[in-house]
């Protein structure tokens, strides 16, 4: 993390930007241009969000444009960018050729004759400061990096409240590792404390976040897309999250991560904006899941729990997912036993069908 102490100022850039007309010098420009980070003949990759197989039009994936212009710029000074993320569900070959296509990466790794990850080797870390993980399995093709890209996005997150910069090394613990995450930090405040783990095991050299397209509501799959219009970039991810609150009128001690850091002493003493503020691009109405509640009085917090739909395929994913075993197939329907259920949500984030609502326990 690179503001380890709230001495530090940290920048964020922040620009208006389209899918169709991504300028990504002009934002790189006050954090020093790529050359800042990358050198030639590095090899740097680029983590995407590639939460579940999806059509960047839904605003579940980071949108390719994006990945596209900062892969030409690195292609250009002679670095050699390769795209890659551990989506939900199984890491194996099979799921990542599917997301890949499915999110459009495939035919943006063709045509620029880039490469796509499909190494699913796995490696144990260990974390000697981590406050709750002390060891964990990392994926290679993120350790074996030079350098680190990743291009989160702004959406909202069920359980986490928002899936921002602070969260996207997830990707780097391995499929169904993070299913067991889930099972051993199932109160909010220790999944983020573990995410802030995870990040410090091996932080992006730089992030850019997709905000032209956000999701609001029940995300980080089953939300709505939002037209915010902006791009963001910063090698501090809190600090980036803070501005992303700031500019959607978010109290940030309300997001588990940034909370947090806050209590671990990371969040920057200054954040600088060379372009744009947050104020400049603000954003009013932007709608939360509607499961967050750390602003609320324990005494009126109600749960939410998972519900089936008749949407529901049977595909058996959610089964496959879910870290308490509370999920079964039952007359061509999931079915689940609230009296295992933690609330982790983690059904509703990898259902391809949107079958699983979130409803009030009465
Ligand atoms: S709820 Fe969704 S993920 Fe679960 S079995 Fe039905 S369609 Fe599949
Ligand atoms: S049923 Fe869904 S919300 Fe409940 S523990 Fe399983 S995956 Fe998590």
């Amino acid at each position: 993390m690179n503001s380890t102490e709230q001495s530090n100022a940290s920048c964020v850039s922040i620009q208006k930007s389209t899918y169709e007309h991504i300028n990504i010098n002009t934002l790189l420009q006050p954090l020093g241009g790529i050359r800042q980070y990358i050198e030639k003949g590095e090899h740097v990759l680029l983590k995407t969000n590639l939460l579940i197989p999806s059509d960047p039009i839904k605003a579940v994936v980071t949108n390719p444009a994006v990945i596209r212009a900062v892969a030409q710029m690195i292609l250009e000074i002679g670095g050699i960018p390769y795209i890659g993320d551990s989506p939900s569900g199984q890491f194996t070959k099979r799921r990542l050729e599917k997301t890949y296509t499915k999110s459009g990466l495939t035919a943006l790794a063709n045509d620029l004759g880039i490469e796509l990850n499909y190494d699913t080797g796995v490696t144990k870390i260990n974390i000697s400061d981590g406050k709750k993980l002390k060891k964990t399995l990392f994926c290679d093709f993120v350790l074996n990096a030079d350098k680190i890209i990743a291009f989160p996005k702004i959406k909202t997150h069920s359980f986490m409240i928002m899936t921002l910069a602070t969260k996207i090394m997830y990707g780097a613990v391995p499929g169904l590792t993070k299913t067991k995450y889930h099972s051993l930090f199932i109160r909010r405040a220790a999944f983020a404390d573990m995410l802030l783990d995870v990040l410090s095991v091996r932080t992006p050299d730089l992030f850019i976040m997709d905000g032209v397209t956000g999701m609001q509501g029940n995300g980080p799959s089953g939300g709505t897309p939002v037209s915010l219009g902006v791009l963001l970039a910063s090698d501090d991810a809190i600090a980036m999250d803070l501005a992303i609150c700031n500019m959607l009128g978010i109290e940030p001690i309300g997001i588990p991560t940034l909370r947090q850091a806050n209590i671990r002493r990371l969040w920057p003493s200054e954040i600088q904006y060379p372009l744009l503020s947050p104020d400049d691009v603000h954003y009013s109405g932007f709608l939360l899941p509607s499961t967050i509640d750390l602003l609320v009085p324990s005494s009126k917090k109600r749960r939410q729990q998972p519900v089936p739909t008749a949407k529901c395929t049977a595909c058996g994913q959610c089964v496959e997912i879910c870290p308490k075993k509370a999920i079964r197939i039952i007359q061509n329907r999931a079915s689940v036993d609230y009296s295992k259920c933690i609330a982790c949500y983690c059904c509703h984030e990898i259902c391809p069908y949107e079958a699983i609502k979130l409803e009030f326990v009465t």
